[in-house]
Parts: C-alpha cells; sequence; structure tokens
C-alpha cells in the first residue's frame, strides 16, 4: 500500500482519517470492528444490521479521502504524509496547522502526544516528530534566512477561556484583538528553545498541566481544544516568519450533546459544536477564498485567524481520528460527515 500518490498532490488542505486499533474495553464488550480500509484513500463504515446482530451488514458507507490511515500505520508515517508538508510550508513563511479531530477516545491525544502501554516503548506523536523535523532542517535554513530561532508556546481553550499550560499555576490569559482582528494572549509563556529535548521537557510539562486534577468523570481534556505552537523568529528576535500550530481538539460528540443533563453542560456542548462548525468553515476558506469567515464564532478560530487567511504559504491538515467499534457507529458517521465538508 502506498501512500504517495496523495503526497504528491502538494494540496493546501489535506483531510485524513485514521482507524485506531480496537481495543481490550471493545472486545470485552463483543464489539466488532465495522471499518475497513481497502486502499490508501478509501474508508468503508459497515452498518450493522442491529446492534444485536453485528455479522450482517445491510448498509455500508464510503468515503474518500487524501489518505486512509488503518490500524497498522504507526503516527511516525502519519506525520511524514500529512505533516512535512506544514514544516515546509513554516520555513517558507506560512502559518501551517493539524488538527486531530475526533470523538473522546478516538486517539486524538495519541497522536499528537504521542502514547503506548505503561513500560512499552512510547510511540512518538505528532509535537514531537515536528520537534525533530524543525531542528534538522534549521541549520539548512537559517543560512538563507539569516538566524532563525524557535519558540514554542502550549495553550488551552475552555469555552471562551484561554489557560497557558506553560506556566505551573495555569492562568487564564486575557485577550485582546488587534488592528488584523486576530486575537492576541496576553502573557502568553514563549518559550525559546535550542534543541530538540528542551521541545520535548516542554511538552512533558505542558501535557502534566493539562491533566492536572483530573478525573475520569470530570475529564476537562476531552471539553477543551490544546493548541500547541512552534513559531520561527527572525533574526531581531520578535517577528514571526513561519510557524506551526497542532491542535488536539475537544472531543466532537461533547458537541451533539444535545441530551445533557444540566444547563452548564448544555451550554459547553453548544460552544463546542460551534467551534467545530467554525473551525469547518474557516478551514474551507483557506482554498475557496470565501470573503466572509465566521472566525469570529469561537475562539479557536480567532485566536487562530491568521493561519486561515492572508497568505497562499498556509497549509492545513485535519487528521480525522475513528474508533473501529460498532457502538461508536453514531459518533463515526459523524466524524467522517465532517471531515468529508472540510474540503
Ligand atoms: P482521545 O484523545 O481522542 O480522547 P486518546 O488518544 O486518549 O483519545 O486514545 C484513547 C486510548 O486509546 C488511549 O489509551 C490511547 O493510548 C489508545 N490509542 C489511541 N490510538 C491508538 C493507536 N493508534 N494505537 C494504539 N493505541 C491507541
Ligand atoms: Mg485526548
Amino acid at each position: 500500500r502506498t501512500f504517495e500518490r496523495g503526497y504528491m498532490r502538494n494540496e493546501q488542505i489535506i483531510v485524513c482519517v485514521r482507524k485506531r486499533p480496537i481495543n481490550e474495553r471493545e472486545l470485552a464488550n463483543k464489539e466488532t470492528d465495522v471499518l475497513s480500509v481497502p486502499s490508501a484513500d478509501r474508508l468503508i463504515l459497515h452498518q450493522p444490521r442491529a446492534k444485536v446482530d453485528t455479522t450482517k451488514y445491510i448498509e455500508n458507507y464510503s468515503f474518500q479521502f487524501d489518505f486512509a490511515f488503518d490500524e497498522e500505520v504507526p503516527n511516525e508515517l502519519i506525520y511524514k504524509y500529512t505533516c512535512v508538508p506544514l514544516i515546509h510550508s513554516a520555513f517558507q513563511g506560512g502559518n501551517a496547522t493539524c488538527f486531530a479531530y475526533g470523538q473522546t477516545g478516538s486517539g486524538k491525544t495519541f497522536i499528537m502526544t504521542g502514547g503506548g502501554r505503561p513500560g512499552a516503548v512510547k510511540m512518538k506523536g505528532i509535537f514531537a516528530l515536528a520537534a525533530y523535523d524543525i531542528f534538522g532542517l534549521l541549520p539548512s535554513k537559517e543560512i538563507a534566512e539569516h538566524g532563525l530561532s524557535v519558540s514554542c508556546s502550549y495553550f488551552e481553550i475552555y469555552g471562551v477561556k484561554v489557560y497557558d499550560l506553560m506556566s505551573s499555576k495555569k492562568p487564564e490569559l486575557k485577550m485582546v484583538e488587534d488592528s488584523n482582528q486576530a486575537v492576541q494572549l496576553l502573557g502568553l509563556t514563549e518559550t525559546p528553545v535550542h534543541s530538540v529535548d528542551d521541545v520535548l521537557n516542554l511538552i512533558a510539562f505542558g501535557d502534566n498541566n493539562r491533566m492536572m486534577g483530573q478525573t475520569a468523570v470530570n475529564a476537562i481534556s476531552s471539553r477543551s481544544h490544546a493548541v500547541f505552537q512552534i513559531k520561527l523568529i527572525k533574526a531581531d528576535g520578535t517577528t514571526v516568519h513561519g510557524m506551526c500550530s497542532f491542535i488536539d481538539l475537544a472531543g466532537n460528540e461533547r458537541g451533539i450533546d444535545n441530551a445533557a443533563a444540566d444547563r452548564s453542560t448544555r451550554l459547553e456542548s453548544a460552544d463546542i459544536n460551534k467551534s467545530l462548525l467554525a473551525l469547518k468553515e474557516c478551514i474551507r476558506g483557506l482554498v475557496r477564498q470565501t470573503p466572509h469567515l465566521p472566525f469570529r464564532d469561537s475562539k479557536l478560530t480567532q485566536i487562530l485567524r491568521d493561519s486561515f487567511v492572508g497568505s497562499k504559504k498556509n497549509r492545513t491538515c485535519m487528521i480525522a481520528m475513528l474508533s473501529p467499534g460498532h457502538q461508536s457507529c453514531e459518533h463515526t458517521l459523524n466524524t467522517l460527515r465532517y471531515a468529508e465538508a472540510v474540503k
């Protein structure tokens, strides 16, 4: 199976799907795997006839994307085909973004920050792989650009609030709109980094901050968007030459949770829904040159505004994460329809 064909197209927006392996919990639940990936760019959702009889399929949905990655494909390979072009566009002075989209438990954090069984070798995620690439390319690009330096920031967007993950008390950040209508985060920690290890340490610190105080029932991480940014700074020390933003999005099932018991959960769901819809429109606007993008509909799109408008050098990638079990069917179908609509 080769992904080269999709890679050669060199498009400004890349949309792909990634199926994670079925897990022990799903197997214990007697769930069946309803997803198959027959080729490098196609995925089929096999609809079970009934929840009880999952061996017979009546209706199959077939989807085509730039890439369809099955459960055998490691993070490194997905990174190669989806993110390497992003890194190059950042060096060329563009804003590159990569989103992990999908329901809670589908593997968003796994692909962004990495993971694996405790004790086993941890599979690197996109944040770390990007750091290796950037520091690998820096020496050659530096010559052309006269002294680029690198800095990182990591923050979390929860509703209309933004928290700095690079500061131990996770302070809320004030936002001001600049003359371009982009939102600036006042006091956001921008840490200069000089090596891959510097970046890995920062990610570990931020991840720890992100997870702090969370329990399974109160998993804020599934209700917030986490944004990790790597900026290439010009020799003057302040001007941004290009940047990469990697976003671990809030679980999309939250956005459709209309039956939620309490008012605050309903409001939260509505908010997540709104931000994911705005995001879809903004990404589409990247190539369609839509005059009025709804980036003001959410903090996420407001903060990332410069990644959607202004430059032909901007690039984006959406990785739609999929859980294979039949109990996830409805959410999976929602994820697939969203991903289809992005391009
Ligand atoms: P999300 O962030 O979307 O809620 P996670 O990334 O936390 O989901 O993934 C849920 C669980 O599944 C985690 O324990 C994670 O390690 C595991 N997992 C996800 N994707 C994969 C994969 N491709 N291979 C192996 N384990 C995975
Ligand atoms: Mg997660």
